[in-house]
């Protein structure tokens, strides 16, 4: 049985390859419970949320989280939601701080067990990893809401070395380009038309997460697997498959007699 009865999923209007309605129709069609589509979670926000988002906002990617005191255009930007992420400087946010804000401002008739919101963004949310003490890119934070970064899928899982070494022997624009074009298919990149199928996976994750508190799968052919690399990414989620143990999970929480 599932604790979920309702899901709303938030969409990022900014990046058009999520494909919100195949979104809805794999939801529904999936776990067959109330799916609600909303244009964009920032739609109504006001200054304060704005205000409170830029102070998310990292700076150094070697030290914890610190609050961040914004500046008026700092703010401002929040405010026009642009999509900065195809840029070579990219805006990193504390993901674990940027979901507590969001909880905040969802709405005490919809801020209950029953109810999952997913929130799609095009910021790119970070996780301090006390581990080996720096940030990291991530595209998923957890629980409820869940956030799903579709720059943090781009950008987290790891493109291939040999990529990563003909970048930086051969750095120019140009260059770039035609080195991009070379990999093509290797890994995702904006605009990715595979983009809609990928979410659909991380979208299991994130309601996989809520349900059974189980974190991700080290079975690399399993859809719940935790990728570091875009190939391993690509593979398990264009695979769509759950190893057995994640297969009998799924059918306990979707069985709904
Ligand atoms: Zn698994």
């Amino acid at each position: 049985m599932l604790k979920t009865s309702k899901i709303i999923v938030y969409d990022e209007p900014t990046v058009p390859e999520i494909q919100i309605e195949q979104i809805e129709k794999f939801l529904k069609g999936t776990f067959h419970i109330e799916v609600e589509i909303r244009k964009n979670f920032f739609e109504n926000a006001n200054d304060e949320m704005f205000q409170k988002i830029a102070s998310t906002r990292i700076f150094e990617l070697k030290k914890p989280f610190s609050r961040h005191l914004p500046t008026e255009i700092e703010i401002q930007n929040e405010r026009k939601n642009t999509d900065n992420s195809q840029n070579e400087e990219k805006i990193l946010y504390d993901g674990f701080e940027f979901e507590k804000i969001l909880s905040e401002f969802i709405s005490n008739s919809e801020n209950n067990q029953e109810t999952l919101h997913i929130i799609f963004t095009n910021k790119l949310t970070c996780t301090f990893d006390e581990s080996d003490f720096r940030y990291h890119a991530r595209a998923l934070i957890g629980t409820n809401p869940s956030i799903i970064s579709t720059t943090g899928i781009i950008e987290a899982p790891a493109k291939p070395k040999e990529y990563y070494l003909e970048l930086m022997t051969n750095f120019t624009k140009e260059n770039t380009e035609k080195i991009k074009e070379k990999y093509k298919g290797e890994f995702l990149d904006y605009n990715d038309p595979r983009l809609s199928k990928i979410i659909q996976g991380y979208l299991l994750q994130s309601i996989m997460y809520y349900e059974t508190g189980d974190t991700f799968c080290n079975d690399k052919e399993c859809r719940l697997y935790n990728a570091h690399w875009q190939k391993e990414l690509l593979h398990s989620q264009l695979n769509k498959k759950f190893c057995s143990k994640h297969e009998e999970s799924f059918k306990k929480i979707t069985n709904h007699s």
